[in-house]
């Protein structure tokens, strides 16, 4: 499978074309390179794997004393919020680690075939909605 030369960015185009383009030839937006497609996959993948990965080792450390708040033998003696809050800070970890995981994916994905997985796109775009409810629902039960 050879690579397209240039390839359209546009979330609802996609297009890619054999030859070098500037703009779109279907929708007139901007055309990437197969380089810039390949630089933006990889930092894509970079980003989504340290978000992934930091969030996994910070929910491994926290986890024990979140969710058993106040209980010594559970290292829950440095976490002051009640098991609800433990567990929607948890949730809130495992949806930044979504995002990573989807950005990631896309980014590999990208590195592979020089093109964008609208796919793993638009699954990105939903678990940075579903970050951003929890974002909102973590402030409701942490009132500051
Ligand atoms: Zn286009």
């Amino acid at each position: 499978m050879t690579k397209p030369a240039a390839v359209c960015f546009s979330l609802a185009c996609g297009h890619a074309a054999e030859a070098p383009a500037t703009t779109c030839p279907r929708c007139g937006k901007p055309m990437r390179s197969a380089r810039q497609v390949a630089v933006l996959g990889a930092i894509s993948l970079v980003i989504g794997l340290l978000l992934a990965g930091g969030m996994a080792a910070i929910a491994w450390r926290l986890a024990p004393g979140m969710l058993n708040p106040g209980v010594p033998g559970a290292d829950g003696s440095r976490f002051t919020g009640t098991a609800a809050q433990g567990r929607q800070a948890l949730v809130l970890f495992a949806s930044v680690a979504a995002v990573g995981v989807f950005s990631a994916l896309g980014g590999a994905w990208q590195l592979a075939t020089g093109r964008r997985s609208r796919a793993l796109l638009v699954l990105m775009l939903l678990a940075l909605a579903v970050l951003a409810l929890n974002v909102w629902w973590t402030f409701q039960l942490f009132p500051s």
